[in-house]
């Protein structure tokens, strides 16, 4: 089956969470089911196949995308973490939140220079995550060569937040 067919089976909606109004897609059934995994990160990669070294994965859900799509391009994983969690030097970027802000971090030295790297997460909404994992790599003289996830909520506006990247979602929503 095609992964938009398997995605409107196993994404779960979850109405009210993580607060009342906001509808929370729950892409775990998708990722514990054997044939979705595969289809899921084959599909999320298929745009870019040999023109990316390096996968970055945004914690905790891009984690999982990043490593299976490494490991079946031969690539490596960049771990893109929230603040405070890495050991040696950071840089950080902060990207805001419906209240407030929150930051991502990368260890400065974790990208081989001019490595071309693709940028994974689970859900695209108002775009300040990925945005946020873009500029880190950046900094750290990597080049982003897209950015792939499994839904997008569209009327959130993400894709336009990150003009001038390449945007693949497997799933259009809203
Ligand atoms: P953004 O920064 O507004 O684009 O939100 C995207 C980030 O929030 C991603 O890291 C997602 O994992 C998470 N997120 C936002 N909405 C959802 C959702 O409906 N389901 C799962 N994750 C979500």
């Amino acid at each position: 089956p095609a992964v938009e067919e398997i995605l409107d089976r196993l994404c779960a909606t979850v109405p009210d969470y993580p607060k009342p109004g906001i509808v929370f897609k729950d892409l775990t059934p998708a990722f514990a089911d054997a044939e979705g995994l595969r289809a899921i990160v084959d599909a999320i990669v298929a745009p870019f196949r040999g023109e990316f070294d390096l996968v970055a994965g945004i914690e905790a859900r891009g984690f999982l995308l990043a490593s299976a799509a490494a490991y079946a391009t031969g690539t490596g994983v960049l771990t893109v973490r929230k603040a405070g969690k890495l050991p040696r030097e950071t840089f950080t970027e902060e990207y805001a939140l419906e209240y407030g802000t929150a930051a991502l971090e990368v260890h400065t030295t974790d990208i081989p220079q001019g490595a071309r790297v693709l940028v994974l997460d689970d859900v695209l909404a108002t775009g300040g995550t990925t945005g946020a994992a873009v500029r880190l790599v950046d900094r750290c003289g990597g080049t982003v060569v897209g950015i792939g996830v499994v839904l997008e909520l569209a009327a959130l506006g993400g894709r336009d937040a990150l003009a001038g990247q390449r945007v693949h979602s497997l799933q259009r929503l809203g």
